[in-house]
């Protein structure tokens, strides 16, 4: 069994993807082909969001986001405490200072209480200057964004998504990627929508951010690549990634979302009758991607042992993640200004399983059923 089923998408898909690529290779256009202006309308299209900029990574995208709010030194950033490494690092970059937040144990994302807790203790302290809050779209299902902006509101902060997970995602009508004041995501290929190599893309509704973002990722340019008005840098996404992505957002639409959505409730139904998992989620109203599918084991659970049980079956599994960010060595020392509870029971008690559109209901059964059978073995 694969963990995420990307060789069956490409069969799937194959005679598409390989005309979609043979036309770029005809033409030769690599760069800022005509296949990355399409892909920008798709997913501006299919987000709700006035502009799309394609770059070359989720975590470029998180950076060119921060820095075209000129986010910098003595700046502080609240960033969920349970996430990928890119959500901390980004701001990190740019020289700001990530601030972590707890998570809610239920829906893996950031938890507006915590995040309330700890802008008045950046604030009270006085030696950094809230600037923005960087919510993430865990696992595929968007953040609490009705609370969490408002809190961003009230102290006037500026709201970065970073969706790299969650594109695909909704809460009520509203798609995952419009939430942001800037909202970002990632294509590299296990995400839910990815490409053949690494690939992001910005999204915003605000005229001057995106004409900003344009200029910061193709070397600070004026009105063209010679005339260069700023430090920028060089973050594009290539027109053969734009051109695979292409075929492959027509299909997410079409068939994968929903697909991969009745893998998660395949999921959900057969492990409720396992008492020592707990399954994801989801909010009233929230529709997730399923980036991953994530479930929290119980205290008794040994899940190293339960992973070689499953890897013994054929069955690969991933632990994300198994430390909260401020545990990591790159983050020694930072400063916590509220407990990270939630993170901490997460890393010790999370366990991914495999999950794709491409999955089908035998192997869904299958994990379900080895999980069973090791829980009642070991009662
Ligand atoms: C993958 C990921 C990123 C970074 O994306 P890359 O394209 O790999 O740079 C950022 N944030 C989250 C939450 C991610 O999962």
């Amino acid at each position: 069994m694969e963990f995420r089923n990307l060789k069956k998408q490409y069969q799937t898909l194959k005679s598409e993807i390989d005309e979609a690529v043979g036309r770029v290779l005809c033409r030769a256009d690599f760069v800022s082909g005509k296949e990355v202006g399409e892909l920008e309308h798709a997913l501006s299209e299919f987000t709700g969001v006035r502009h799309c900029i394609t770059c070359a990574n989720g975590t470029d995208a998180l950076v060119l986001a921060l820095r075209a709010w000129n986010v910098g030194r003595g700046d502080a950033v609240f960033v969920p405490d349970f996430t990928f490494f890119s959500s901390a690092e980004a701001p990190a970059l740019c020289g700001a200072t990530p601030v972590f937040t707890d998570i809610g144990t239920d829906t893996f994302n950031m938890s507006p209480a915590s995040l309330e807790r700890v802008i008045q203790a950046v604030i009270s302290e006085g030696k950094l200057v809230p600037k923005a809050v960087l919510a993430v779209d865990l696992f595929g299902q968007p953040a609490d964004y009705d609370a969490i902006g408002r809190i961003a509101r009230r102290y006037g902060l500026l709201l970065l998504e970073d969706g790299a997970q969650g594109f695909g995602g909704k809460r009520g009508e509203k798609r995952a990627c419009s939430f942001g004041d800037i909202a970002t995501t990632s294509f590299f290929p296990a995400k839910p929508l990815g490409c053949y190599g690494d690939g992001g893309a910005l999204f915003t509704d605000h005229d001057g951010w995106a004409a900003l973002l344009r200029s910061l990722c193709v070397h600070g340019k004026g009105t063209d690549k010679y005339e260069n008005i700023r430090i920028g840098t060089n973050s594009r996404l290539d027109t053969l990634q734009a051109a695979v992505l292409l075929v492959k957002l027509k299909q997410f639409a079409e068939t994968e979302l929903e697909a991969v959505n009745a893998i998660a409730q395949a999921y959900r139904e057969s492990l409720l009758e396992i008492e020592e998992v707990r399954v994801p989620c989801l909010e009233e109203h929230s529709y997730s991607s399923w980036a991953q599918f994530s479930v929290l084991l119980g205290d008794q659970v040994d899940r190293g042992e339960l992973q070689e049980y499953l890897k013994d079956a054929g069955i690969p599994t991933m632990v994300y993640y198994p430390k909260p960010l401020h545990e990591q060595a790159a983050f020694a020392g930072c400063v916590l200004y509220d407990d990270m509870c939630g993170a901490g029971y997460c890393c010790g008690h999370v366990l991914s399983l495999p999950c794709s559109p491409y999955m089908d209901r035998q192997e869904v059964d299958l994990v379900c059923d080895t999980i069973a059978q090791f829980m009642k073995k070991r009662r």
